[in-house]
């Protein structure tokens, strides 16, 4: 098992680990955490991807890893390289071949054999070259004593010029002996870690330059040319790609070529250069391969590689989340030690720092008591709030900082929704205390990470045939299933036959990109009720909220940022499904501004959002008995 605790190397408080934000963790800053050696223990959380790489590195196998970018793929792909056995490492060398210049030979020696060979070669050139310098002297000598005795000195400095040139000229020859080391793993401490995420073919199977000067003696040597691909550098290692759908599919194929017979020549990729007509003997490429992807990037991989890789190794899938025990909570601490030792500049994080980051773990997950996996972008926290204690010459990075840099690093999402908050702020749009019927402040979620405030306005008009709900926009379909829905209760109460009125329901703003108005059925019926009675709603009020047919608010996604938006916005008070009370973990700062109220029932809904008793109490205390007695008795039979 990996399941191993890395001793953090520092006294926990056991007792009152359960709500501490550290899980007990008895630290006055990330400087007192020890931080792994190895990368394989520095992995926080994908327990099964660990144990996978661990077994893969074993027994040489290949992975596909499955998930959200930031997870950890590449982390734990390079965690494998360090688990694979040093001792067999070797340097590839290319070397001149007299028989054919375009076929260059290639030979593998142990690690660092290499460069002893490469220094044999060079200093039997350079002797070589030496006796060719000594032998021209001479001769040249000869050549000039026997002009001088001739008494014929032009002619003897002429033949001299031309006896140096021939040697000048030839002496190219004798360079060709020393072969070209494409794979040095002479330093290499451990097996090559090789990352060909986007590589281009040259740059992943290798390649051959061009040569401008592709005869008359100037020409380099085809051999002298070469060069190695990520698959040759990652022999005996690992190759890791991320995103491989995005390879070209000849590419791919080339791959699996290479990963088949565990060696790959080198040709020049580009067609019409000299370099296309030179093919070295196969270069070795046994290496481990680590392809990653999103589950869609692995549907479009070449499906002959996948079932190679799959058939060959293994599939695992990256967590998104993991559960908020206090051990997993004084991991996030170590991380925060973690990144900032990578990064070598960053001062460490005080105590309060950390526990804000690790809220922002929570936060983030969108799950109760739950933490992000969403790594890369917490790392990023780290760093943007490292830099502005640094760029102030703190020793310690404090909660503040952590806070502004939550503020600089937000979403573009994030960004655009709260410019358009602004913008809206100074128009008519703003909130006020008011009702208005059939007008309702829903909410929605843009992006992945923002809320926004998205009224909703419902208008009933006599039918113009048979009764049709009309809304803009994508949201028609959406607007429809809701008011379906509502119809079912309304029907109950309400003399109003649906049949024969038109439905207008307008989204106000929803032209904005990226909008998910999946959650906005309670603000619709609420709408359309409204509209139906006569019955203003409160303008200070938000929602959100699925709504079924007997009645019931479903749960939604996003609650946080979508409490927050409506705090933003300037409501007073949000009703939230009651199901996501405990998705609730909105900062402080809009504790203050909001009132958040979760709500079972769409009676509960309309007893906040309504205004104007008597009419709406005695259509709540209607809706009430409807909802809970006669009309579970309707559904049920
Ligand atoms: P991916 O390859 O899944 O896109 P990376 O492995 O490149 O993500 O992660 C980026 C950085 O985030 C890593 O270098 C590391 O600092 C941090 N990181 C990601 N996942 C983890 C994890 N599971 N545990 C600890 N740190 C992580």
């Amino acid at each position: 098992g990996s399941t191993v605790d890395v001793d953090p190397g520092v006294e926990i408080d056991e007792e009152n680990a359960e709500d501490d934000l550290l899980g007990g963790l008895m630290v006055d800053s990330t400087e007192d955490i020890e931080v792994p050696d190895r990368l394989v223990d520095q992995v926080i959380g994908q327990d099964e991807a660990r144990d996978i790489i661990i077994k893969a590195a074993k027994q040489r196998r290949h992975v596909m890893m499955i998930g959200s970018p930031g997870t950890g793929k590449s982390m734990l792909a390079k965690a494998m390289s360090q688990l694979l056995p040093q001792e067999d490492l070797q340097d590839v060398l290319v070397y001149h071949n007299p028989d054919d210049g375009n076929a260059p030979k290639v030979r593998t020696v142990p690690a660092g054999k290499g460069e002893q060979i490469i220094d044999a070669h060079k200093e039997e050139a350079r002797k070589r070259n030496q006796m060719r310098s000594i032998l021209m002297w001479i001769i040249i000598a000869i050549v000039i004593g026997y002009a001088l005795l001739t008494v014929n000195i032009l002619l003897g400095i002429l033949a001299a010029g031309i006896i140096w040139l021939i040697f000048r000229y030839t002496s190219r020859g004798t360079d060709a002996m020393v072969p070209n080391m494409i794979v040095d793993n002479g330093d290499q401490r451990q097996a090559p870690f090789e990352d060909a995420t986007g590589a281009h073919a040259g740059a992943l199977l290798g390649d051959v330059r061009h040569d401008p000067f592709q005869s008359g003696g100037m020409e380099t040597p085809s051999h002298d040319r070469v060069e190695p691909g990520s698959i040759h550098k990652s022999n005996k290692g690992v190759l890791f790609v991320d995103e491989i759908n995005t390879l070209d599919v000849r590419t791919q194929q080339k791959l699996m070529t290479a990963i088949q017979e565990g060696e790959f020549s080198i040709t020049g990729q580009s067609e019409r250069s000299s370099g296309a007509m030179v093919q070295t003997e196969p270069v070795p490429c046994d290496f481990v391969m680590i392809a990653a992807g999103n589950l869609d990037a692995m549907e479009n991989m070449h499906p002959a590689l996948r079932n190679r890789v799959k058939g060959y190794g293994y599939e695992v899938y990256m967590e998104d989340t993991i559960e908020s025990t206090p051990e997993m909570r004084r991991k996030y601490a170590r991380f925060v030690a973690q990144e900032v030792e990578r990064d070598g500049r960053l001062p460490h994080f005080e105590r309060e720092a950390v526990e804000e980051l690790i809220l922002e773990a929570k936060r983030r997950s969108g799950r109760k008591n739950h933490l992000t996996l969403h790594f890369r972008s917490l790392g990023g926290l780290v760093r943007v709030a490292g830099d502005i204690a640094r760029a102030e010459d703190r020793d310690l990075t404090t909660r503040d900082d952590v806070l502004q840099a939550k503020q600089r690093s937000r979403s573009i999402e994030q960004q655009l929704a709260d410019d358009y908050i602004e913008r809206r702020k100074d128009y008519e749009l703003q909130v006020t205390n008011d009702g208005v019927e059939g007008r309702v402040n829903g909410l929605a979620v843009m992006g992945e990470d923002s809320g926004i405030m998205l009224p909703v306005m419902a208008e009933i008009a006599p039918a113009q045939g048979g009764g049709q709900v009309i809304a803009t926009g994508k949201l028609q379909e959406m607007a429809e299933e809701s008011v379906q829905n509502v119809s079912a209760i309304i029907k109950k109460f309400s003399d109003v036959d649906l049949s024969e009125k038109d439905i207008h329901i307008q989204f106000v703003q929803a032209g904005q990109q990226g909008v998910d108005g999946d959650s906005a059925s309670i603000t619709v019926a609420t709408a359309v009720i409204s509209a139906l009675e006569d019955i203003p709603v409160d303008q200070s009020v938000a929602m959100t909220g699925s709504l079924s047919v007997r009645g019931d608010v479903l749960p939604v996604g996003g609650v946080t940022h979508k409490i927050e938006a409506a705090a933003k916005a300037g409501c007073s008070k949000v009703i939230i499904p009651k199901a996501n009370e405990q998705d609730v973990m909105i900062e402080d700062e809009y504790e203050e501004m909001v009132e958040i109220i979760p709500c079972a029932n769409i009676s509960e809904v309309l007893d906040v959002a309504l205004m104007g008793e008597p009419k709406k109490d005695s259509l709540v205390d209607r809706l009430k008995a409807i909802t809970e007695s006669a009309f579970d008795q309707s559904q049920s039979t």
